[in-house]
């Protein structure tokens, strides 16, 4: 294996013996050239900004001038579209706490060397680089305005994407979740994160969830002539439950559509705080006396809460994936992720981990009995039309070959 296509690699420690050690092991890696630096402002200066910026990005979290926190803000201001791998001696929660910075902040990290580096971690991170997928590639920052959304709200440029949901027991597919995704003209697929936050803050969410509600029941009705029968999530701001004609909307549009309520569940996440919790709790009793289903999405963020728990009806939690992702080698992440569990039972809910990404997650949800799954390793989300043959796909082997039992377990 070679890894020629880090053409160079900056190694950023003011331990020169880390950075002689790792340029050696670089080198032996096959990654063409390798400059050494001690310094991170002189690295943003002059490496980074020179127009010619690394392939790969090593770097000590604990230096004495500008630490690592504030060079990775560095590199978010400048766009950096590399790979990144952070050594340090930090105990592991530092660690994390700058992975997590790192990601949310759309940073390719790779992935963390403790010190003493050994050359065989360091190639399995090299492993890891993979070029970004259409489904994840997104302009860095790009902020919409409320006119160019709402626009687009109204000519249909917003698509539903499903993403299936497994019982963790048998490996069936039981339901998918709606996610909304934006087909912009010039930017390709824009994901949710990047204009829901506008439509609540401009006053165009109703809109656009009713949008998203038309969109669910006509694809309900494509899979129903197809035999596809799915329970389907559909995700909802806290700011629709203020209106109270909510539950009717949803109830008319199930009625003429004729899929039955209990079906459908719908996901909450407290994303603003509301002064006033009257008003969405009385829609979210009048949603679930009609029938429909409700999920407390995130479990676990704090955009969730316990308080939420105790006031409303619902019938499921979602493990937030920061508590599932990996949580088989994280004790910290493993604790929360089995106290979520806990609760979800002794409260009779159904519980879902969400974010399993690979085997090992997937290993690991069996293992401690969770009722559903849902992630990249079961699948990505894809818009309706495509649900058919995922699903033969799903049912002519992949379910069994997940459902043998766990390698050396
Ligand atoms: P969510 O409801 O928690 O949805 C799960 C998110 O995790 C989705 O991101 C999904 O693509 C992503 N995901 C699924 N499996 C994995 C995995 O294995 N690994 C990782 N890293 N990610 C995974 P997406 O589609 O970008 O949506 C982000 C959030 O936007 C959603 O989080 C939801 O809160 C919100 N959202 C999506 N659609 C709608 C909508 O129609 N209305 C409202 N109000 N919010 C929506
Ligand atoms: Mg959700
Ligand atoms: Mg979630």
């Amino acid at each position: 294996m070679t890894y020629a296509m880090y053409s160079w690699a900056l190694v950023l420690d003011d331990d020169p013996f880390v950075q002689k050690t790792l340029s050696r092991m670089l080198l032996k890696l096959d990654v063409r050239d390798v400059v050494t630096c001690g310094n991170a402002e002189l690295a943003l200066a002059t490496i980074i900004d020179s127009g010619n910026s690394p392939d790969l990005v090593l770097f000590d979290l604990n230096m004495p001038e500008m630490d690592g926190i504030e060079f990775v803000r560095g590199l978010v201001e400048r766009q950096y579209s590399g790979g990144l791998i952070i050594i340090s001696g930090e105990d592991e929660r530092v660690l994390n706490a700058a992975a997590i910075l790192a990601r949310e902040h759309r940073l390719t990290l790779l992935g963390q060397l403790v010190k003493p580096v050994s050359s065989s971690t360091l190639r399995k991170l090299l492993e890891k680089w993979v070029p970004k997928s259409v489904e994840e590639h997104q302009p860095i920052s790009r902020i919409y305005s409320p006119q160019e959304l709402q626009q687009a709200i109204q000519t249909g440029e917003l698509v539903n994407f499903y993403q299936p949901i497994v019982a963790v027991s048998s490996g069936q597919c039981v339901g998918v979740e709606t996610l909304v995704r934006w087909r912009h003209p010039r930017d390709g697929l824009v994901m949710p994160n990047n204009f829901i936050g506008v439509a609540e803050e401009h006053g165009l969410i109703d809109e656009l969830t009713h949008a998203v509600l038309r969109g669910v029941f006509t694809q309900i009705a494509e899979w129903e002539r197809s035999l596809i029968h799915l329970r389907v999530a559909i995700n909802v701001s806290m700011i629709n439950l203020v209106s109270l004609s909510f539950p009717d909307i949803v109830a008319h549009l199930a009625k003429d559509a004729g899929v039955a309520p209990r079906r459908i569940k719908l996901e909450v996440t407290e994303t603003q705080l509301l002064e006033d919790l009257r008003a969405p709790l009385d829609v979210l009793v009048r949603l679930r006396l009609k029938g429909f289903r409700l999920s407390i999405d995130d479990f676990g963020t704090g955009h969730s809460s316990l308080a939420q728990l105790r006031d409303i009806p619902f019938d499921q939690i979602k493990i937030d994936r920061g508590f599932v992702h990996r949580a088989w080698a994280d004790n910290t992440v493993r604790a929360i992720y089995d106290a979520s569990l806990n609760l979800s039972r002794q409260l009779g809910f159904e519980a879902v981990a969400e974010g399993v990404e690979d085997r090992a997650d997937w290993d690991f949800v069996r293992k401690t009995g969770c009722d559903l799954a849902q992630g990249y390793f079961i699948s990505r989300p894809m818009p309706g039309e495509q649900l058919a043959q995922w699903l033969s796909a799903w049912e002519s082997g992949v379910r069994q070959e997940l459902m043998t039992s766990t390698k050396g377990a």
